[in-house]
């Protein structure tokens, strides 16, 4: 059975064919992709609805289905108001929880297909104590988990749609985490039950973003985004 979650013990036999990465969060958008395992060196186009890898049983896909209804509102709200409404302040409130697990659901996803490790393409196992928390109600141990990195949120750097890539041990070169871009907005998720920030800022310049001198903020409770001239944008996270 090809199921990330299986050390759980519970698959069904039934396959599915899981969204890597959820096509009802960017409407059906293309999204460009570097590190899956058949894309080379090359970045391809991929439109989502086509995205689909056997990563889960039918079971823990259907399980893990309502995480993505809560990361289509965050998207929703960003594409709303940089496009639509950039002119009016607009708040919305939103479960941080639910986003910290869609985005450690999304990392197994692209970790179990070893789009994380490139170019061995290894595949990532997940950690048993995190998928756990995933499929329950359990909170993710303290200092794993949803780390938003500063940057303003404009219409110049807005993007439909996610980019991602590692974030590695440099010395064994083990998958600790991951960095994504989310409609513009950047993070990182980590799968380290530890202190995050020195480590991210330990990164330096990747693909010319610099997260030495970033503000990094574990699971922050509000999102601000706008300008003097444009309206403010106020995402509120509950923990
Ligand atoms: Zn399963």
């Amino acid at each position: 059975m090809e199921c990330w979650a299986a050390i759980l013990g519970d698959c069904d036999d039934i396959p599915s064919r899981e969204h890597y990465i959820s096509d009802s969060i960017f409407e059906g958008e293309t999204i460009t992709a570097f590190g899956l395992p058949w894309c080379n060196d090359k970045p391809i186009s991929i439109g989502l609805g086509a995205a689909t890898a056997k990563i889960l049983c039918r079971k823990h896909n259907q399980a893990l289905s309502d995480f993505d209804n809560e990361a289509s509102k965050l998207s929703k709200f960003i594409t709303l108001n940089i496009f639509d409404r950039p002119l009016v302040d607009d708040t919305t409130e939103l479960n941080g929880r639910i986003i910290e697990k869609w985005s450690l659901k999304t990392l197994f996803n692209l970790g179990w297909l070893g789009a994380l490790d490139r170019p061995s393409f290894t595949r990532l196992t997940p950690p048993r104590p995190i998928v756990e928390c995933l499929f329950s109600g359990a909170h993710v141990p303290e200092g794993a988990g949803l780390y938003l990195v500063s940057g303003g949120l404009t219409n110049e750097n807005y993007k439909t749609g996610l980019a991602w890539g590692s974030v590695r041990n440099h010395q064994t070169q083990k998958v600790l985490g991951m960095t994504f871009t989310f409609n513009g907005l950047r993070f990182v998720v980590s799968l380290l039950p530890t202190p995050g920030e020195e480590k991210i800022r330990m990164n330096g310049v990747v693909d010319g973003f610099d997260y030495g001198s970033a503000n990094v903020t574990y699971r922050p409770r509000n999102i601000t985004f706008g300008s003097n001239t444009a309206g403010r944008k106020i995402i509120n996270l509950v923990w």
